[in-house]
């Protein structure tokens, strides 16, 4: 098999190739049809999250082994399984769940994995699918595609399932109310469809890149805002024409958080994803006093994905642009990512 692996934070992917993986117990191998590059592998590649005030979360202090092969959104093939499978079949087409927990603690015998504290997530902290095969450690994490193609698929794994539990945090308010979301990435779009697929109001978009911008509306925003723009505030107030009862913000750093906070009216919600970096924002009493909500949402569990896999299923959701490149280009992916040349999302084919 072959894959690109992280050697050392920052430097480019190094191609590397081993033995065909063989599957022990539960394991299957997935034969990689699509994998997409996300946010998150930059950080990854880059070694560090910024926590504002000068300070910088380094992941080789968590425990994040090097080598490493990212990717964790992927869908493929099963080409082997452990003695131990019974319920997944060779030749099964499937996407990936990859925010395994320890199986063991409260939240993961909830069926809340992607919040334990002891992760085993593909593509993190074990290898990923920038490579032509990945081993699953159990069948429970691979969801059939059913017809679904892979490209498409693959990145509901992360950018979809991450909108769709952020989404879900806003319950029924979404019907009735416009939502605000900031950051009109491959994610920003993603939940703009997601949103309409649930039968949501629509939602208001704030980007500081007008293609971007223009890519939410093609996409189904219901307007969108330049949020560069000094008086972006006053912009996004009247584009709602009320009060905004609902923020998401998909960039996460102090400028978008305050943007989000400040439209918020009194009782509202923030649901915080982006983790562009910084310090939070907001003066204390300013949280009691307008009795908002702060919460910070972390991909999605695997109950999750099947449900968005169904929403799929239905044709619901619009297509977000979406560009496959060989896995060879996979540093190059990274770098336009990094340098927000990528509108919608790219998928590794290796
Ligand atoms: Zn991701
Ligand atoms: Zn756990």
């Amino acid at each position: 098999m072959r894959s690109y692996q992280v050697v050392d934070f920052g430097f480019p992917l190094r191609e590397a190739t081993a033995p065909d993986p063989a599957p022990s117990g539960h394991e299957v191998v997935v034969a990689v049809e699509a994998c997409g590059v996300c946010h998150s592998d930059l950080h990854i590649w880059e070694g560090s999250y910024d926590l504002g005030g000068g300070k910088r979360l380094m992941l080789k202090d968590r425990g994040i082994p090097l080598p490493l092969t990212p990717g964790h959104e992927v869908a493929g093939v099963i080409v082997r399984v452990g003695p131990e499978v019974t319920d997944r079949k060779v030749g099964e087409k499937v996407l990936v769940y990859p925010w395994i927990g320890c199986g063991q603690c409260r939240v993961c015998r909830e069926g809340r994995e992607n919040l334990c504290m002891k992760p085993r997530c593909l593509g993190v902290h074990c290898d990923g699918g920038y490579a032509s095969e990945m081993v699953v450690p159990h069948s429970r994490y691979l969801l059939p595609l059913d017809g679904l193609d892979a490209k498409i698929a693959a990145p509901y794994a992360c950018s979809g399932l991450t909108s769709y539990s952020a989404l879900k945090k806003f319950g029924a308010t979404l019907k009735d109310e416009p939502l605000l979301v900031i950051g009109a990435g491959g994610l920003g779009l993603m939940t703009v469809t997601i949103l309409r697929a649930m039968g949501g109001k629509g939602a208001v978009v704030v980007d500081i890149d007008a293609k971007r911008r223009e890519a939410a509306l093609a996409a189904g925003a219901l307007a969108a805002v330049d949020g560069g723009a000094p008086d972006a505030l006053a912009q996004v107030q009247q584009a709602f024409g009320g009060p905004v009862w609902a923020a998401l913000d998909l960039v996460g750093s102090s400028q978008t958080g305050a943007l989000g906070f400040d439209a918020l009216a009194k009782g509202g919600k923030l649901v915080l994803v982006g983790l562009f970096g910084g310090a939070t924002p907001w003066s204390m009493p300013l949280i009691p006093m307008k009795a908002a909500t702060i919460e910070g949402s972390y991909t999605g569990n695997l109950r999750e994905l099947a449900e968005l896999l169904d929403l799929l299923r239905t044709g619901a959701i619009p297509p977000i642009p979406m560009g496959a490149r060989p896995l060879a280009e996979a540093t190059q992916t990274l770098e336009d990512l990094k340098a927000g040349r990528i509108v919608g999302r790219v998928v590794l084919t290796p």
